[in-house]
């Protein structure tokens, strides 16, 4: 009876969402990666399709103007976008659907899907130490670490609107709480399953 659910995580670029989703990825059971679309250049060991469709800003307009995402927002001088069909089949299908978004881009979810979104925030224990993982990931050059920094100090004002906060201190600590918040996302019943649920339950 159950269909899918939606898992937001959001924080800012460098917090570790990537590496704690690969950490845990045994752990969760079967779920749907988002892939978004964006306009941005690939990074070094970035895969089109895998990591992210990567398009042009015209083609990423002709998809608005077609109304193909469920969300998308300017982050960073490029779009990102969710592209709206491969979400709902998955949810249908009844999988577990893992966002990578950011804080735009999780409350017009929230305002779509509310009563299947569960969310999380991921953020290392500070700034500084969130300064240093981008400068050793060596994937972006001095002004876009800046650009991110500059970010950071905004997004991590939108913590409250989330379910939960994930501090990413150690990747093993952030991967058992993240197995936590996954499998709580799974439970979440949508308002239609509920009054299923209460229908037959009174028989
Ligand atoms: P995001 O996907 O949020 O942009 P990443 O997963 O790419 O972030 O992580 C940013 C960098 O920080 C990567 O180089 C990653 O290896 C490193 N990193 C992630 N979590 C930790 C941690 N707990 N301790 C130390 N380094 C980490
Ligand atoms: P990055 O360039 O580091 O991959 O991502 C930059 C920011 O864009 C991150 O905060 C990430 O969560 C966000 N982002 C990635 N894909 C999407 C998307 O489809 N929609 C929105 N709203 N944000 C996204």
């Amino acid at each position: 009876m159950k269909k899918g659910a939606i898992l937001v995580l959001s924080g800012p670029s460098g917090s570790g969402k990537s590496t704690i989703i690969n950490a845990a990825s045994n752990e969760i059971g079967e779920y749907y990666f988002s892939i978004s679309t964006t306009t941005r250049q690939p990074r070094v060991g970035e895969v089109d399709g895998v990591d992210y469709f990567f398009v042009s800003k015209e083609s990423f307009k002709e998809d608005i103007e077609a109304d193909n995402f469920l969300e998308y927002a300017e982050v960073h001088g490029n779009y990102y976008g969710t592209s709206l069909k491969p979400v709902q089949e998955a949810v249908e299908e009844g999988k577990l659907v893992i966002f990578d978004i950011d804080v735009q881009g999780h409350r017009l979810v929230r305002d779509k899907m509310n009563d299947i979104t569960t969310s999380a925030f991921i953020t290392p224990p500070t700034l500084k130490v969130l300064e240093k993982r981008l400068r050793a990931r060596c994937t972006d050059d001095e002004s876009v670490i800046v650009g991110r920094i500059k970010n950071a100090k905004n997004e991590v004002k939108a913590v409250s609107e989330y379910d939960f906060t994930i501090i990413n201190d150690t990747v093993e600590q952030a991967r058992e709480e993240f197995i936590i918040v996954a499998k709580a996302a799974r439970l979440k019943q949508s308002r239609e399953d509920e009054d299923k649920f209460t229908t037959q339950w009174l028989g």
